[in-house]
């Protein structure tokens, strides 16, 4: 038994070699904007696909500029995978400097039912509410069309996209029971937000944001709303403030010692994780969401 499966593995090797699959350099270049997108990306595609992020570990995509070398490098991608709702608004001069024919991009938003947005700030999002893959329910509708859109560049690999796409799902929908049963066992349902990140989330298991510090990423909060939201911190009873990584503390750290809560960081994009992976990232907000509501 164990020498047959040698063999197999052998012959496997050798049609991967022959195909040029593994390691070689024939893989489709896809280039993400988020994190989270390029964990779908490569969940789907495999050792098939070469994914590039490009906002950077650390960085938000409110607040990115494309590097000169990173327009190079969505010119050499087949597949441009975007969120959409307006988060790249940075987008449309991106694929006009790439100037590419091969290009596609891939609108991971078509279909969600969106939730109004805020067209507030300089980064507005006139559209809608953009942070749709934080509910993996939605996040199971984008991996969908990064599947359609291998299976549209690559027909060769159809099966592949098709198997891989089914079991990611699988795990996506495992991972929306296993967090709407630990949300069941809260006592809290209301919470403060750095930013609007998490209204699909909280829309798909039953939270309320109850306010947030910045409506738009980077427009610090007047002392009148830095107020208001310690009274609703004090209203609501908030055991934490949620700050986020990608931004300053100062404005939740001030709240929280107004309002007698401490501070916690979700991570919308994956900044804090080795691996980038999606479900990881998830498991690890839920139990930063956990301590505060519980
Ligand atoms: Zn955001």
């Amino acid at each position: 038994m164990a020498r047959f499966s040698g063999w197999i593995l052998a012959v496997l090797i050798i049609a991967t070699m022959a195909a040029g699959g593994a390691g070689g350099s024939d893989r489709i270049p896809v280039a993400a904007s988020i994190a989270p997108l390029a964990d779908f990306a490569r969940q789907v595609g495999g050792d098939r696909v070469a994914v590039l992020v490009l906002v950077p570990p650390g960085a938000s995509p409110h607040t990115y500029e494309p590097k000169p070398s990173q327009v190079r490098q969505v010119a050499r991608a087949r597949l441009l995978v975007l969120n959409g709702v307006g988060l790249e608004y940075w987008a449309d001069k991106l694929v006009r400097a790439a100037a590419s024919p091969h290009l596609r991009v891939v609108d991971t938003s078509r279909g969600v039912a969106l939730l109004e947005g805020d067209s507030h700030g300089e980064h507005g999002h006139p559209r809608g509410n953009p942070h749709i893959w934080l509910d993996p329910r939605q996040a199971i509708l984008q991996v969908g069309h990064i599947r359609d859109a291998l299976l549209r560049a690559d027909p060769p690999n159809a099966t592949a996209y098709r198997a891989n796409a089914a079991r990611f799902v699988s795990e996506l929908e495992a991972l929306d029971r296993e967090i709407a049963a630990e949300i069941a066992t809260w006592r809290r349902r209301e919470f403060i937000a750095f930013h609007p990140a998490w209204v699909y989330f909280a829309r798909r298991y039953g939270l309320v944001q109850a306010a947030v510090i910045e409506r738009s990423p980077g427009r610090e909060p007047s002392p009148a709303e830095l107020a208001r939201i310690v009274d609703t911190a004090r209203r609501i009873g908030a055991r934490a403030i949620f700050a986020e990584l990608q931004f300053s503390p100062k404005a939740a750290e001030a709240i929280a010692r107004e309002s007698g809560a401490r501070v916690l960081f979700l991570d919308p994009l994956g900044a804090s994780l080795q691996d980038g992976g999606y479900l990881a990232l998830m498991r690890s907000n839920l139990v930063q969401m956990a301590q505060a509501l519980r």
